[in-house]
């Protein structure tokens, strides 16, 4: 018997990895995820067999949960996706917490090894669901995306840690005492307040990079809850998620050009940090009509599209691809200029499109368009700012300073719809919408293009 579990979950896991290994083009991640999730299916059917358990409640919790999943699934927008996932990651640390609370629990006497575990369960698990609870706060605006900051602040959090650290030496050494379980229960606290302060000092803006990095922490607390229960498929997930979540954690690092550290310390967004680089956004802004733009694209030779943030905002992925097809009708090259962290999610601005049936060859990756943007007629940023903002180059005063952009400046035309001259993500003023070659065309980005789409079809 225990050799077909064995069995069972080595195809499990094989089928995660190549889930997550198609992951990595849009083309193929939709059968990605699907495979993942057979793999999962496949596991927990055959533990639930195994295990021999009192199966009305796992029913009754399975039928709960999936009625949850399947009304987020239906209700939350897909700009609202990392506040689902902060809540996903919440309840997955919560989960591994009360797993190592419930077996230490079943069995106080235990060594020195599952005590290591048990621990770093509780730990990582309780981290994970605070912080990924303030995560989703900030994120929806249930409480202030300001950083809050205080005097010491580090300091506290340091010796928030230390604590914990002391307790679980002193909980390691002697598990089994009645002092033991006190210092268990005290862990459990002391993780869920170092989850909130060592989230409250990130801005709402930094969030997306918190929730990759407490999807690691809770692939962390399940690999460590595999070994407090000896499952060792919990332990391959756990280790999968950990391990991925980092690696995103670092690509969106990377691609805003900061380290993590800066990421989580900085307090980036508190206001100081926004408030530099607005000297470089000035000089006369030229406003463009419908019909003005109408006719900058028809008579273009080639036009690429930087989606960003506020494509998501104004559903506008539908009309993008059905002017890029009227585009093509009339013999224009067109391709999407894709940002690493454009929108608010990796890989945003990619599923939008894909939703919305965009081929996929004509989605250009940045380092990839912008060896070609002097030869590009026009650049349509629909809803992107900071992606396509010059001052990341050229203003070491910036906060975006270093972060690479879709060098969009470079093309013959520029024409930058959005609602208004509001910032973007980092508060700071665009010195693209105040060039020569750039038209200002306001409004809703879907608004906008359902007008062009009207002109192409008049014409
Ligand atoms: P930005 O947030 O910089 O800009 C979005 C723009 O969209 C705004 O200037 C807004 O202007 C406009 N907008 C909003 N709604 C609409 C609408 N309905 N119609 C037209 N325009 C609209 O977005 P970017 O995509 O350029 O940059 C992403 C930012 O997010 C970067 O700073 C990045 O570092 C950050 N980030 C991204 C992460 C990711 O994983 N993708 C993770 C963490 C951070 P207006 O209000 O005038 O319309």
């Amino acid at each position: 018997m225990n050799l077909l579990i064995n069995f069972v979950y080595v195809i499990s896991a094989a089928l995660f990895i190549f889930g997550l290994k198609m992951l990595g083009s849009p083309a193929t991640a939709r059968r990605g995820n699907q495979l993942s999730a057979l793999g999962m299916f496949i596991a927990i059917v055959v533990t639930l067999l195994s295990a021999g358990l009192d199966y009305k409640w796992i029913i009754l919790g399975v039928l709960l949960g999936s009625a949850v999943g399947v009304y987020a699934a239906f209700k939350v927008q897909m700009t609202e996706m990392p506040e689902m996932v902060a809540l996903f990651n919440g309840f997955g640390g919560l989960a591994s917490l009360l797993l190592a609370w419930s077996e230490y629990h079943q069995q106080i006497e235990t060594s020195l090894f599952i005590a290591i575990v048990t621990f770093l369960s509780a730990l990582i698990g309780g981290v994970t669901f605070s912080g990924s609870m303030v995560a989703f706060g900030k994120l929806s605006g249930k409480i202030t995306q300001k950083p809050v900051l205080f005097k010491g602040q580090h300091m506290v959090n340091g010796a928030i840690l230390a604590a914990v650290l002391l307790a679980a030496l002193l909980f390691c050494l002697s598990p089994g005492s009645g002092f033991g379980y006190f210092l268990f229960i005290l862990i459990v606290l002391v993780a869920l307040g170092f989850g909130v302060t060592s989230t409250i000092p990130i801005g709402g803006a930094d969030m997306p990079v918190v929730i990759a990095l407490l999807n690691s922490y809770s692939g962390l607390a399940a690999c460590a809850a595999g070994f407090v229960i000896s499952n060792k498929l919990l332990i391959v997930a756990g280790a999968l998620v950990g391990a991925s979540g980092i690696i995103l954690t670092n690509i969106m690092c990377k691609a805003m050009n900061r380290s993590l550290a800066n990421v989580l310390f900085s307090g980036f967004g508190s206001g100081a940090a926004a408030k530099s680089g607005d000297a470089a956004a000035q000089g006369e802004v030229r406003p463009a009509s419908a019909e003005d733009v109408y006719y900058m694209l028809e008579s273009a030779d080639s036009v690429v599209f930087v989606p960003g943030y506020g494509l998501a905002v104004a559903q506008a992925q539908h009309v993008v691809r059905e002017l890029g097809e009227l585009l093509e009708k009339n013999d224009t090259e067109v391709s999407y200029a894709i940002h690493p962290v454009a929108g608010r999610m990796p890989g945003h601005m990619n599923v939008l499109l894909a939703e919305a049936n965009v081929p996929y060859d004509q989605l250009i990756e940045m380092d990839d368009i912008n060896p070609r943007m002097d030869s590009v007629d026009v650049c349509v940023v629909i809803g992107a700012n900071d992606v396509v903002n010059p001052a990341a180059l050229n203003d070491a005063s910036s906060p975006i300073y270093g972060m690479p952009i879709i060098e969009t400046h470079r093309a013959r035309t520029v024409i930058v719809l959005k609602r208004s001259m509001n910032p973007g993500f980092a508060g700071i003023e665009n010195a693209l919408f105040f060039n020569d070659n750039t038209r200002m065309y306001f409004g809703d980005a879907k608004e906008s293009i359902q007008a062009l789409v009207a002109q192409f079809k008049s014409s």
